[in-house]
């Protein structure tokens, strides 16, 4: 699936989707890079681009047999990408757009796995997706926008080998993604990663017994809750909240207890300070909660409904 066959520029409860799978199937995405192709030199800058082509997200695509309720898990097997891609910076963009005097472009080369930034800097690449998401409960949500719902949450462990669990609030959940980064550092504190085309391959798998309020991610190690909001302070607590819930639930400890521990071995990280709304994450080692809340029961739903079968 590519973009050439469509794409979104903003989440909302009604998608029409260009695209079905089915839950467990295999697809790759080709993914345009944020600007939409329209930065290819550095005589391109992101203060000229038109805005109505920025952040497309390639979708929607149906999974068939999604329900409102169920969560939605997008495990990423592979993400390709180009050959060349860049960095920007803009007057009032980023975390220190008020010392930027003038809008910059870096071309950055993809060569032997490594982002050349310049002679000397040469960083290896670690691509993630940028921006990925369902449709919403309600609200229209422009694909700049992080939110419940995922979108533009630039978070850089959704990358090869992880997984994101994304609330499902429509039929068919209606995925979409884009904004692939080639490597990027907690905050994209410039505003940008290295932007760049790229295809993704990914797993979505339908799980029934996740009531989920809003986006995980699952690495090898820790689960990460997600909270976005208008200020970075209200992000944390959301991610804190979610986090602490999830602790709490899963090894049926009281709230208290859950809160003091997750002091103890939970994280609280930027992923992004740059977007409208801001993204928080709380990172809680396997360790310490080998599976979430609901995903058990989920399973012994799954093996009664089997049982039933046979
Ligand atoms: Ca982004
Ligand atoms: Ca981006």
């Amino acid at each position: 699936m590519s973009y050439k066959q469509g794409q979104i520029f903003s989440f909302g409860p009604n998608l029409t989707p260009i695209a079905a799978m089915d839950a467990g199937e295999t697809i790759d995405v080709v993914c345009q890079d944020s600007c939409g192709e329209q930065i290819r030199t550095e005589a391109d800058l992101l203060s000229k681009v038109d805005l109505d082509h920025v952040n497309g997200a390639t979708g929607p695509i149906e999974v068939r047999g999604a329900q409102p309720g169920d969560t939605l898990r997008v495990r990423i097997l592979d993400i390709r990408v180009e050959k060349e891609g860049y960095v920007g910076i803009e007057p009032k963009l980023g975390v220190l757009g008020d010392r930027v005097t003038e809008a910059r472009t870096r071309m950055v080369p993809i060569r032997n796995g490594t982002a050349v930034f310049s002679k000397d800097v040469r960083i290896p690449i670690r691509p993630h997706v940028g921006t990925i998401g369902v449709a919403t409960g309600g609200p229209n949500l422009s694909t700049f926008y992080p939110h419940d719902h995922g979108g533009n949450l630039d978070t850089k462990e959704i990358a090869k080998g992880n997984a994101v669990y994304l609330p499902v609030s429509q039929p068919g959940a209606m995925l979409a993604l884009g904004d692939i980064h080639a490597i990027m550092a907690d905050g994209e504190v410039c505003v940008t990663g290295v932007e760049i085309l790229g295809t993704v391959r990914l797993r979505a798998d339908i799980l029934p017994g996740l009531a989920m309020k809003r986006p995980v991610v699952e690495t090898r190690e820790s689960w990460m809750a997600l909270g976005s909001a208008e200020t970075l302070d209200e992000a944390a607590r959301i991610a804190t909240a979610d986090g602490v819930d999830l602790l709490a639930r899963g090894r049926g400890m009281a709230w208290e207890e859950a809160y003091m521990l997750a002091s103890l071995v939970c994280d609280l990280r930027i992923s992004q300070d740059v977007d409208p709304y801001r993204t928080c994450k709380l990172v809680i080692p396997k360790a310490y909660l080998s599976r979430l809340p609901g995903m058990a029961a989920n399973a012994r739903r799954r093996s009664r409904t089997a049982r039933r079968r046979t």
